[in-house]
């Protein structure tokens, strides 16, 4: 494995009084998958927002790289080449495909910007098609597509992408895990927060397993058999409840 690019240390993260995560620790290697897994409320999607700059951490840090960004804003953490796709998409959805589009690749410089939309495109060509629809108006498959297109338009140098198959259909769940496969081989580094345990650790090299704010299992994908699924997750195979 190659050097850590993510190195997330000891972290704790409070909303008010109520503490979310307890000394969390875990690192994913340039080029690498990290499944972020766990039940309902253990974490993940703090754990994604406090590495993307969203949450501050109360104590602990956070390494990208060589640079520490602990409690930096999720504004430089983006432009250091980390980019979150929150739960719930993360799209305008009151302007077009193409207007969701320009504001993603709005901090490029001028003559780079056509180029890097014409690229997103090329990755879902649907969105092409839709260029002048609301983006709230596109079936949720459709949105969770320009949520990646708006992602890649700029290759980061890592994506996490939290609970990205929420409520969508089998066969466009296959078709996100397939465009994050793709933007895997272009060597992009991707953190993957899912409920849908064995799709994610189809596509992981590392698994960390959270319950209740701490740490319950790391390790390789390949060792987060159905012995330890079954005792950090419980009965539920999440992957046959995908929604229609
Ligand atoms: P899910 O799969 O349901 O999205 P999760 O694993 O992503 O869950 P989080 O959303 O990170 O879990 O929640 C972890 C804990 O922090 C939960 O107890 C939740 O109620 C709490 N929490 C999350 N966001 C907030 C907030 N904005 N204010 C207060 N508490 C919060």
């Amino acid at each position: 494995m190659s050097e850590p690019l993510l190195r997330v240390c000891d972290l704790d993260v409070c909303y008010g009084t109520s503490q979310a995560l307890f000394g969390v620790s875990t690192e994913v290697a340039a080029g690498s998958v990290l499944a972020v897994l766990g039940a309902n409320g253990a974490g993940k999607s703090t754990l994604a927002r406090s590495i993307s700059g969203l949450v501050p951490p109360t104590a602990g840090r956070i390494f990208f790289g060589d640079t520490d960004i602990t409690g930096e804003p999720a504004h430089r953490v983006r432009k250091l080449g980390l980019t979150y796709i929150p739960e719930g998409r993360g799209i305008f959805p009151g302007l077009t495909v193409i207007d969701n589009l320009r504001m993603a690749v709005a901090q490029e410089k001028r003559g780079d910007r056509a180029g890097a939309i014409n690229r997103a495109i090329d990755l879902f060509p649907v969105l092409g098609d839709r260029r002048t629809q609301r983006a709230g108006s596109l079936s949720g498959g459709e949105q969770q597509m320009l949520a990646l297109a708006r992602a890649l338009a700029v290759p980061p140098k890592l994506i996490i992408a939290d609970e990205m198959s929420l409520g969508l259909a089998p066969l466009i769940v296959e078709s996100v895990f397939r465009s994050l496969d793709e933007a895997r081989k272009s060597g992009i580094t991707i953190v993957l927060s899912e409920q849908f345990v064995h799709r994610a650790l189809s596509l992981a090299d590392t698994c960390v397993i959270l319950t209740r704010g701490r740490v319950g299992w790391s390790g390789p994908a390949s060792e987060a058999g159905p012995e330890i699924i079954h005792r950090y997750l419980g009965e539920v195979d999440t992957d046959a409840l995908v929604a229609d």
